[in-house]
């Protein structure tokens, strides 16, 4: 055991958009409210270094964040093409450099929780954690800094890898009521690529090129196609580049533990937050902060509830990763077939992971069964 730690109740590892999210479910409760809580990041986030995207029926606790919200959704294919009504859902646009403000500047406001831009060494399973500078310890530790992907037989892995432009017209281009969720209209190259494009006014989008597939691209690969996007179906040669961002998004089926031991919570990707059949993370992460938020006000351990019963939802993204990563089907064609026979908020509250059996059925039904069929029955049997 080091020499005195700085002791607090709470050590949240890490504060990006789990760290910062559980800062604020704790907060709320006012049970919570006076707890000593560390935050612990190596990096100021002071810099809008992503763009968040979800989708929700209710109010967000950050709306006031968002940077755009839509109500319709376009899907393109090469023989499909349409302007989806998505509600009661709505699709939500956050700017990480106004959430990282926003969950920050709570701070202020409560002076039992404290900051520290610091490189954290390790986290041992005691609750202690080793920065740089100092040493820390606390009833539980919130860890989103440090993850493993585990190399399993049987196990499925991709990454969802993108480039992303935020660009500016001098003359508008842009409806800002219309946003492209997929557009598969792009040569696909023997892969699984598409093009996202969100307005929020007349002259500035952020486009997007994104695709599922075992590695990443080269940088001018992404380039090269944002480019010829604009050009070909945009019909833009002209515009401005703001911004740029990139990412790679883990998508696999392996399992991210979600604890280290009794007293270390893994939270965000490093604790499973990642929905492996899309690289989506911010709802998932809203839904698992609030309940160890809630649990912890209850007097209960952070994870409670949270049983390790069966998951039909697992099941079904390593089936959509087995036929992804197979390809007997152009990747493509499964989107094709989900948009243009199903509801657009039935496809959307299924990758939510908020439906019933029967909806899991209209879905199930949508995509090609010779296909789905076996790749479910070699994940039931395992093979
Ligand atoms: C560019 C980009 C865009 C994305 N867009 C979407 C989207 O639209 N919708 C969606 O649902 N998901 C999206 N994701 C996926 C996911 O939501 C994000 O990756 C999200 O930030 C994950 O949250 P997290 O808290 O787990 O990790 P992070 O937000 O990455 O937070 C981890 C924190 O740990 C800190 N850290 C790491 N190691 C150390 C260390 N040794 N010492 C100190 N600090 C450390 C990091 O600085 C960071 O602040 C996107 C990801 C990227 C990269």
């Amino acid at each position: 055991m080091p020499d005195n730690p700085r002791t607090y109740d709470y050590i949240i590892a890490g504060a990006g958009a789990a760290g910062l999210s559980l800062l604020c479910y704790l907060l709320e409760q006012e049970p919570l409210r006076n707890k000593r809580i560390l935050l612990l990041d190596r990096d100021a986030k002071q810099t809008n270094d992503r763009t968040w995207c979800f989708w929700q029926t209710e109010e967000s606790p950050f709306e006031s964040c968002l940077k755009s919200k839509w109500s319709a959704l376009y899907f393109h294919s090469p023989t499909f093409s349409r302007l989806l009504d998505i509600s009661p859902y709505q699709y939500k646009m956050l700017d990480s450099l106004a959430f990282y403000q926003h969950c920050l500047g709570l701070l202020k406001k409560h002076p039992n929780v404290e900051f520290r831009q610091e490189d954290i060494v390790r986290v041992e399973p005691n609750g202690v954690v080793h920065g740089k500078q100092g040493v820390y310890q606390a009833q539980y530790v919130f860890n989103s800094a440090f993850f493993k992907i585990k190399k399993l037989p049987k196990k499925h892995y991709m990454v969802q890898h993108f480039k992303g432009i935020f660009i500016k017209t001098a003359k508008p281009a842009f409806n800002p009521a219309e946003p492209t969720l997929m557009d598969f209209r792009v040569e696909q190259h023997h892969d699984c690529r598409f093009m996202y494009v969100l307005p929020t006014n007349a002259h500035e989008a952020l486009v997007e090129y994104t695709g599922f597939s075992e590695t990443e691209l080269p940088q001018e690969a992404y380039d090269r196609e944002l480019k010829a996007y604009l050009r070909d179906f945009l019909h833009l040669t002209e515009y401005e580049i703001t911004h740029e961002e990139s990412g790679i998004i883990p998508m696999t089926d392996a399992p991210f533990p979600k604890k280290l031991s009794e007293k270390v919570i893994n939270i965000g990707t490093a604790g499973g937050a990642t929905k492996a059949s899309t690289g989506y993370t911010f709802s998932f992460i809203q839904r698992q902060c609030s309940a160890i938020a809630r649990n912890l006000a209850q007097g209960k351990e952070p994870l409670a509830g949270k049983g390790a019963g069966f998951n039909k939802f697992g099941l079904y993204d390593s089936i959509f990763l087995r036929v992804l990563l197979e390809k007997k089907q152009e990747p493509r064609q499964v989107f094709h077939d989900l948009f243009s026979k199903l509801p657009a908020p039935l496809i959307l509250k299924f990758l939510n992971e908020e439906t019933s059996f029967w909806e899991d059925f209209r879905i199930m039904n949508a995509v090609e069964k010779s296909i789905f069929l076996p790749a479910a029955l070699k994940e039931s049997l395992h093979v």
